[in-house]
């Protein structure tokens, strides 16, 4: 029978497993992997805490506890809750929580793909410890309430994939030789002048500096409008993609000419191998559990065996999927892009053509798409 420890402590909503411990464990003088060995019945690390011995020890009721760490909960456990938006435990998804918001405390959360700054206190919050202030960065500001304003407009899942293949498009630009102004600006006011160097910059500090300009991209690639566009095989649609592409996010963007400026042989355009390789999962979707498929926040009812712990296998060291900008940099350079990684596709040249769908219209379309025209074309305002 396990009684309660003499210290308690109150554990912070979506806290995870290891950082509650180590808390608990501290002021209560005991060894933190002795009492998750106590407590789960095994010395493995990642063995699942239940939630009912772990309340019995920390000295709290079930219920708060089960709301504060649903990540431990098991799939019985879950379905008495009502939860909405609660990140589920995703490997490299741990983050140190805004330490002003913790009092200074060692507190690691499950986060979501928007839990990037505590407005509170103006901080970067990332998988890294250090915190950049933004005191001084309303655009990373402005932008992290305009992916807010995307999530509700368009769900929470596709604008996570969203941002996801907007920041790897991003990144390919910046390498390729395509610049972001507000990236420099940004990057000068978070490390001074001079901060190209190496070594002078933090992953953490590029990381915030590249978001505006990923959200601008993600904006397009999580609105059904605009994908219409992008994916479809209508010259005119991408000429409008283009230009809003050119009026929002990359200014000096160049459709058509832009891959025959590749840093290495084999490299094209970003936004074209993501075009490409949309597409073709159009046409082959991934199966419905394939991991970059999964929903990132906690799904009772699609939870599957009874017993299992929505974080049972998870642990907060584990795995690197949120990567910082440098693991972003070097893993795009070793290969194509995230999407092609997660299923395996062949690696293939953009080549595509439009199918000719009138007489006369190749003539046409050759002249639409010289150097100079592409922004001559009507600007519609997305609906
Ligand atoms: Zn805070």
């Amino acid at each position: 029978m396990l009684r309660p420890l003499p210290r308690m402590v109150a554990p912070f909503r979506d806290e995870t497993i290891t950082s509650y411990l180590h808390r608990l464990a501290g002021p209560n003088h005991i060894d933190p992997a002795a009492l998750r060995a106590l407590l789960a019945g095994s010395d493995r690390k990642d063995a699942p805490v239940p939630l009912g011995r772990l309340a019995a020890v920390a000295g709290i009721p079930c219920r708060p506890l089960a709301y504060a760490m649903p990540q431990i909960c098991t799939a019985g456990e879950l379905s008495a809750l009502h939860l909405r938006h609660r990140p589920r435990a995703r490997p490299g998804w741990a983050f140190p929580a805004c330490r002003p918001c913790a009092a200074g405390q060692p507190v690691t959360r499950w986060a979501l793909h928007d839990d990037v700054v505590c407005y509170r206190h103006r901080r970067w919050i990332s998988k890294d410890h250090e915190q950049p202030g933004l005191t001084r960065q309303p655009e990373i500001l402005h932008a992290h309430r305009r992916h807010r304003r995307l999530i509700r407009r368009h769900g929470r899942d596709p604008v996570m994939r969203a941002l996801r293949d907007a920041q790897h498009i991003c990144i390919g630009w910046r390498l390729n030789g395509l610049r972001d102004p507000g990236f420099d600006r940004r990057m000068e006011i978070f490390c001074g002048p001079g901060w190209d160097g190496p070594g002078e910059w933090a992953p953490q500090a590029y990381d915030a500096a590249t978001y505006p300009q990923s959200v601008a991209m993600a904006r397009l690639l999580a609105s059904p409008y605009w994908r219409e566009r992008i994916l479809g095989t209508s010259w005119a649609g991408h000429d409008e993609f283009t230009a809003e592409l050119r009026r929002t996010v990359a200014p000096g963007y160049t459709w058509g000419n832009y891959p025959r400026t590749r840093w290495r042989r084999d490299r094209d355009d970003p936004l074209l191998e993501w075009r490409l390789d949309t597409r073709r999962l159009q046409l082959e979707p991934l199966p419905p559990g394939h991991a970059w498929n999964l929903p990132e926040t906690i799904q009772p009812a699609a939870l599957a065996a009874p017993g299992s712990q929505a974080g049972a296998t998870v642990t907060e060291d584990e795995g690197q999927d949120q990567q910082t900008g440098r693991r972003r940099v070097k893993q795009y350079a070793a290969g194509g892009p995230l999407l092609r990684q997660a299923v395996r596709l062949p690696r293939t040249r953009f080549n595509e053509k439009p199918p000719r769908s009138g007489r006369g219209e190749p003539d046409s379309v050759r002249q639409q798409h010289r150097p100079g025209l592409i922004e001559s074309g009507p600007a519609r305002s997305e609906p």
